[in-house]
């Protein structure tokens, strides 16, 4: 009988291959199978051994290359031959990762499975340009969203979150003008700082700032395109306060006409 192997569910962190956790890269460079999404950064493939085999299984919003079932049991059988597989994933692999049915099918097939944070972009982006999520006197609550929602649901979900000082919206590009009017009719003032990051932590990120009342337009006119994370909420300014911080460097951002 051959020993069962191990499944890491390892987060790859929001997109510079730097911003993976050192028991993440030290998964990674004992694996002997990866399956990894389409938002991790191919160098951290590098760091795996030559020998291992690494399958890429896809996940772009809509535009599954395997469905979720195919890549639980692709993993459960690595596994049961005996073989470490690192399931990689982008951010966090239990924040809208689907991360927990991986670790349930796992468990399921009684295959041991060892779950490796990772910073998820709801978090790591916005610090990487400086916006904090929370800012005494600014903010004193945040919460993440999807902004994919089950058609006719929405209306109902964004009410509650009409109260939350910051809101961090992840896959809400595509519904951006819905998400926007959502907001504007639960409540939230036309003047609300907004900004979207895309590909944020890379190197080609950008950054656009403006309010509930012109981010559809100015989005528009920037062909802001997923992965990117929006962010809503008076703590958007404050990021004018730390710009001289390295990672916010201010010739990232860009200035739209209104
Ligand atoms: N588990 C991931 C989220 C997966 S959902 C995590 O914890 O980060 C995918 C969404 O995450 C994207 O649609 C986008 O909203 C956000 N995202 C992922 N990478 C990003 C990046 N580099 N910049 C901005 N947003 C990103």
């Amino acid at each position: 009988m051959i020993k069962p192997g191990i499944v890491y569910l390892v987060g790859a962190g929001p997109g510079d291959p730097e911003l993976i956790t050192v028991r993440g890269l030290k998964r990674l460079q004992q694996a002997d199978v990866i399956l990894y999404d389409r938002l991790v950064h191919p160098n951290l493939l590098d760091e795996a051994p030559s020998r291992a085999e690494r399958i890429f299984v896809g996940k772009a919003s809509n535009n599954h290359v395997m469905e979720q079932e195919d890549i639980n049991r692709l993993m459960v059988e690595k596994a049961s031959f005996g073989q470490k597989v690192v399931r990689l994933k982008g951010g966090d692999p239990f924040v809208f990762g689907r991360g927990s049915e991986e670790a349930a099918a796992c468990a399921e097939a009684g295959i041991p499975c060892e779950v490796v944070p990772g910073i998820t972009s709801a978090l790591g982006v916005p610090a990487n340009v400086g916006i904090p999520l929370t800012h005494r006197g600014v903010a004193g609550s945040f919460n993440v969203v999807t902004g994919h929602r089950k058609e006719g649901q929405d209306d109902k979900d964004w009410d509650g979150l009409s109260s939350v000082d910051t809101l961090v919206i992840l896959m809400g590009i595509e519904r951006l003008p819905l998400i926007v009017k959502s907001l504007i009719h639960h409540g939230r003032l036309l003047s609300t700082p907004v900004a979207i990051i895309e590909r944020g932590t890379l190197p080609n990120q950008r950054v656009i700032t403006g309010t509930l009342k012109d981010i559809v337009l100015l989005a528009n006119l920037a062909q802001i395109q997923p992965p990117a994370t929006i962010i809503v909420g008076d703590v958007v300014n404050i990021t004018d306060a730390v710009a001289e911080t390295p990672t916010a460097d201010p010739s990232l951002f860009i200035s739209l006409p209104a």
